[in-house]
């Protein structure tokens, strides 16, 4: 920032905004540019002047015949940018880089000539400007400004970039005058919600009290006026009062010893028109309410000038703050008090040392500005926690362009931010995939998500998604979680639903999968599942200590109740509620069809297809698996046979299922593509194949195939047995 204007009493030296009278004088581009040098010669070396000029050069050649809304040739935009940052004492890289802000976006020049003339830092900082400014241009009438804010500064990983950004911002607001009062209403509003917080965020006070006073009076100019008179009038009665006052301080801190710089401070009109508002007062309320400040050396002479202003007036009670134990978020220190001035007029005073002082008035800029002084820098380290914390400072050497490579603004390091179809920002964890987003827009969009579209192009769902991605779903009817999709979602909303659905289906199947079976049992036992009464179940419930059927149902589809004792102790309990006993019938069996989820599933030794024998075995806590009668994983002990289940292949399924086979053949050029071919002419997919390794006259293959039955695989061996080159063909259980 500009430094603050030499001290003298009273209003005269407030910190008021200076916003000059709207009317437009065409510029002085050659005073401006010459003026600009100076600027730079005070802070930087003759050799970076020299490049920052030819950057000049080359913006103004390239912009030429470009004119802004005002009727200035357009270069005189870049320059003011650049002078603002030459204000903060900003590098050479970033003056070049503000120079030429605008020409990749206007005037189509690619970002790899700008690296090849000015270095590929310059490249990087204009490219970072363009691509904030191509994000502003898409409407986004429902994004909130608060993420848009986090998005822009996450998206600038060098804060010098969002530096530019803030003085290129700035300079428009300067001269919005000249654009049509739409525009001027929608840049005024974008100006409040987005830019004016980033400058507080990062410390840039005076910055930030101006974009606020700008974007009032184009928003509501009417308003603005209003205020701007009335603070006129009242001033010139208020002068008395703010004298004796300022008189008063003046008098006792040299009293006590202490050396002390006071200075009344003026109000600004959108922070009265904003009090106003939010606290329903009426303009004198707010205005009535004196503002000072007060400077000293140090810390501890803070303390002590508090004490002595204390003894001058009484404090508010509980309006005291202490922000140099505890600064804001932007690194802001001072003490705020509130006194009870003569006529009882509330007077509001900050005290701060000069530092603290500077940091105030130019934020993230000071680390440029004091960057040398090393009592200052341990300063720094205490005050600005925040910006501690974002700011890494591997290794801050003399020169500040490798310092300022080493300073990257990671405001936001563990989000992105990115877009649904209607513009509408979310944010997510970093490392986030398009399965996140579809769960942080609606649980029932994730639960039936199967595809998304990144920017308009299809994509896989666990893509990882970017800062700026514009995501787009797309849907089943019926919800289908995956539940490999747990290996790779980051957020802790989609992975908790993932779950939640994938045990409630397992639940649901279990319990259906246990009625089944208990039905299947208590039929042998001559008994309907059905036929059975709530007195019976609260009966057998109480005896076994269960909370309810479904609990029973679901641990035998679970396997840790076994049927024929649930049952068997079901007709006792029924005889005992006043039931007949009945004749045992033989045992029925479970139909199955394939299609049955994770409570049933088909054993993967030996690939059951229907058409053969099989058997169900119950296991503990998985549910019911299904094997082949005589595969060799089923104990065959007669106390495993307890947990058998008897099952039969329903008629007429029509799904595929895998199945392994072996094929021997002779080793020759071409028998791979003569099987493949087989196959697909049976009307089966290969789902894999393998080679054996070293093969000598005969080679075996692997493959896992699809059929529908044993006939259709019976019928696909037979195929394959004409072909001249195949020895043996079995099918394979491992
Ligand atoms: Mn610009």
């Amino acid at each position: 920032m500009s430094p603050p204007p030499p001290a003298a009493p009273g209003l005269a030296n407030d910190t008021a905004v200076p916003i000059p009278p709207e009317m437009h004088s065409p510029v002085d581009l050659a005073g401006d540019l010459e003026r600009f040098r100076d600027k730079l010669s005070t802070y930087l070396k003759s050799d970076e002047v020299a490049r920052i000029e030819s950057a000049y050069v080359f913006g103004n050649t390239a912009h030429l015949g470009q004119f802004r809304s005002s009727g200035d040739p357009y270069i005189s935009h870049p320059l003011a940018v650049a002078d603002t940052l030459a204000d903060w004492h900003l590098d050479a890289q970033a003056l070049a880089a503000a120079l030429l802000h605008d020409v990749m976006e206007d005037t189509s020049i690619p970002k790899q000539e700008i690296a090849n003339k000015f270095g590929k830092a310059v490249a990087e900082l204009v490219d970072g400007v363009s691509k904030i400014d191509r994000i502003e241009n898409q409407s986004f009438e429902e994004a909130q400004a608060e993420n848009f804010r986090k998005m822009l500064l996450a998206m600038a990983r060098d804060v010098r970039v969002i530096l530019i950004k803030l003085a290129d911002r700035l300079h428009n607001m300067r001269t919005l005058g000249a654009v049509p009062p739409q525009k001027q209403r929608r840049i005024a509003r974008e100006t409040l919600d987005i830019y004016a917080p980033i400058a507080n965020r990062l410390g840039l006070n005076p910055l930030y009290r101006e974009l606020q006073e700008l974007s009032f009076r184009h928003l509501r100019p009417l308003r603005y006026r209003v205020l701007e008179k009335a603070v006129k009038r009242a001033r010139g009665n208020r002068r008395q009062v703010v004298d004796k006052i300022s008189e008063a301080l003046r008098l006792s801190l040299p009293d006590a010893g202490i050396e002390a710089e006071v200075m009344g401070r003026e109000k600004h009109l959108y922070s009265i028109y904003r009090k106003m508002r939010q606290k329903h007062l009426s303009f004198s309320q707010v205005l009535d309410i004196y503002g000072f400040r007060v400077i000293v050396k140090d810390v501890p002479t803070c303390y002590l000038a508090l004490g002595v202003l204390h003894g001058l007036y009484k404090p508010v009670p509980g309006k005291f703050k202490d922000y140099i134990a505890i600064p804001k978020a932007n690194g802001y220190q001072s003490l705020h008090s509130t006194l009870i001035g003569p006529y009882g007029t509330p007077v509001e005073v900050q005290i701060r040392s000069r530092e603290m002082h500077h940091i105030a008035e130019s934020g993230v800029a000071s680390h440029w500005l004091y960057k040398d002084e090393s009592a200052l820098d341990e300063l720094q380290k205490k005050t600005h926690k925040w910006l501690k914390s974002l700011i890494e400072l591997q290794s801050a050497s003399d020169d500040s362009a490798e310092f300022l490579e080493n300073v990257k603004v990671d405001l936001f390091p563990d989000e992105v931010y990115v877009f649904t179809p209607q513009g509408k920002i979310i944010p997510l964890p970093r490392g986030s995939t398009a399965v996140d987003f579809a769960y942080s827009v609606h649980t029932d969009i994730g639960n039936r998500c199967v595809a998304c579209r990144i920017n308009f192009e299809m994509m896989p769902l666990r893509s990882e998604l970017k800062n700026g991605d514009r995501v787009e779903i797309i849907t089943a009817d019926l919800p289908n979680p995956n539940p490999t999709w747990l290996s790779y979602v980051k957020s802790s909303k989609a992975r908790a639903q993932i779950r939640h659905f994938l045990k409630t289906q397992q639940m649901d199947e279990s319990v259906a999968l246990g009625e089944r079976l208990l039905g299947q049992t208590l039929h042998g036992l001559g008994v309907q599942l059905r036929d059975l009464g709530s007195a019976v179940w609260e009966r057998f419930l109480r005896g076994v200590g269960a909370k309810s059927k479904i609990e029973v149902l679901a641990d035998i589809g679970l396997g840790k109740r076994h049927t024929g004792i649930v049952a068997r102790r079901l007709v006792a309990d029924r005889i005992a509620e006043g039931g007949t006993p009945t004749e045992h019938k033989p045992q029925g069996s479970i139909v199955i069809n394939g299609e049955e989820g994770v409570a049933l599933h088909l054993a993967k030794c030996c690939r059951p297809i229907p058409g053969d024998p099989i058997v169900g075995i119950i296991r503990k806590g998985q549910g019911l698996q299904i094997h082949i009668y005589n595969c060799r994983n089923i104990g065959k002990a007669s106390h495993e046979r307890d947990n058998w289940v008897e099952v039969v292949w329903a008629p007429g399924i029509e799904r595929l299922f895998e199945v392994g086979i072996r094929i021997v053949t002779e080793n020759r050029r071409g028998v791979l593509a003569k099987i493949a071919a087989e196959i697909a002419e049976g009307g089966s997919d290969i789902q894999n194949v393998s080679i054996d390794s070293d093969p000598g006259v005969y080679t075996a293959l692997n493959f896992t195939i699809q059929v529908t039955d044993r006939v259709h695989l019976a019928r696909i061996m037979r195929g394959l047995r004409h072909i001249s080159e195949v020895v043996r063909i079995i099918r394979t259980r491992d």
